[in-house]
């Protein structure tokens, strides 16, 4: 059942320094260019970044600009330098306990240096196993490589972020063959329905598919792309998001997209520049929850629904509304 409220804020792309607010997760889809990064900053101020993006100075900028004040876990969807190389300053600044990745060594300088980066600042290694991680009052669970996945890309790291009724995934650059076997793990009912979720491989055709989206159902895709020679992201992933009924970002286009969630799940999405294509969205919502049915039972307040022994009142129930379900989460005078 979906329960967040999306809004659009129009933000001007001012590069200030601000700190994640507190009380409320925040996810920031970072522009760092042609590569991901996500940065999660639970209620109580716990932060997590998952991938760094391809530039040791921009993240160096973004986690000085976001005035990150601690990081408790890296993660490294795989090892692609467009993923990790801006995990090596976030070490070096914050020196969290854990580096989260696929166990799939990386053959590269790069993962080289951020290998030792971690042993020097006494960062331990974690190899995704589909643990659950709480980050504060965040629950974060881990989607690992399948068995017999054999190259980076189709060992991608997901991650599914939590917070009341509000889900967040982001499975790095998976391919085909890693969410066919997601499919046969995982029933739809945990994958989806997901209200923001990371476009597969920048948006590659070797990335997201209808039957995988099916599962996912995102209210909400942001592709993280920047400049290149990939052709990212293709015409067939955007068609398939549309086709979803998502609402497209793009941080090529909207720079940092910045999700802000009350407690109980419900959220908004800002963009640094411009709005995404999410006003089509608006217009013809696919999955939001339908509002009461219309009924002759109406309640002023609370306190004539205890009076009439009715408290707590669902969604959907005779003399339910919105307007007493003060945190959105479906239950109204609780
Ligand atoms: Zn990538």
């Amino acid at each position: 059942m979906r329960r967040g409220l999306v809004l659009l804020l129009l933000s001007v792309g001012v590069a200030a320094a601000q700190r994640a607010p507190a009380g409320v997760l925040t996810l920031r889809f970072l522009d760092v260019g042609q590569g991901d990064a996500v940065l999660i900053t639970s209620p109580e101020g716990k932060s997590v970044l998952y991938d760094g993006g391809r530039s040791e100075a921009r993240m160096q900028a973004l986690l000085t600009q976001y005035r990150v004040p601690s990081l408790d876990l890296v993660v490294a969807s795989h090892a692609d330098a467009d993923h990790i190389t801006g995990l090596i300053p976030a070490v070096q600044m914050f020196r969290p306990r854990f580096f989260l990745n696929n166990g799939l060594a990386g053959t590269t300088q790069i993962w080289q240096k951020l290998v030792t980066t971690a042993k020097q600042a006494g960062t331990q290694g974690l190899i995704a196993k589909g643990q659950t991680l709480n980050l504060g009052s965040v629950r974060l669970t881990v989607l690992p490589p399948p068995p017999g996945m054999k190259d980076q890309n189709t060992s991608s790291v997901g991650l599914l972020v939590q917070y009341g009724s509000f889900r967040a995934l982001m499975t790095g650059d998976s391919e085909t063959p890693e969410t066919t076997a997601w499919l046969r793990q995982y029933p739809a009912a945990t994958l989806g329905p997901v209200d923001v979720y990371k476009s597969i491989h920048h948006g590659a055709r070797n990335g997201d598919t209808a039957r995988w989206l099916a599962a996912v159902r995102p209210a909400n895709v942001v592709i993280s792309v920047g400049l290149n020679n990939y052709g990212h992201p293709t015409a067939e992933a955007i068609t398939l998001y549309k086709k979803a009924g998502a609402a497209i970002y793009r941080t090529d286009l909207n720079g940092t997209v910045t999700v802000t969630v009350q407690p109980g799940g419900t959220y908004t999405l800002s963009a640094a520049k411009g709005t995404g294509t999410a006003a089509t969205r608006t217009q013809a919502p696919p999955r939001v929850t339908p509002p009461a049915p219309a009924s002759s039972v109406r309640y002023p307040n609370c306190a004539a629904v205890r009076a009439a022994g009715r408290a707590p009142l669902l969604r959907g129930q005779p003399g339910y509304s919105p307007n007493l379900d003060r945190d959105g989460d479906g239950r109204a005078c609780e």
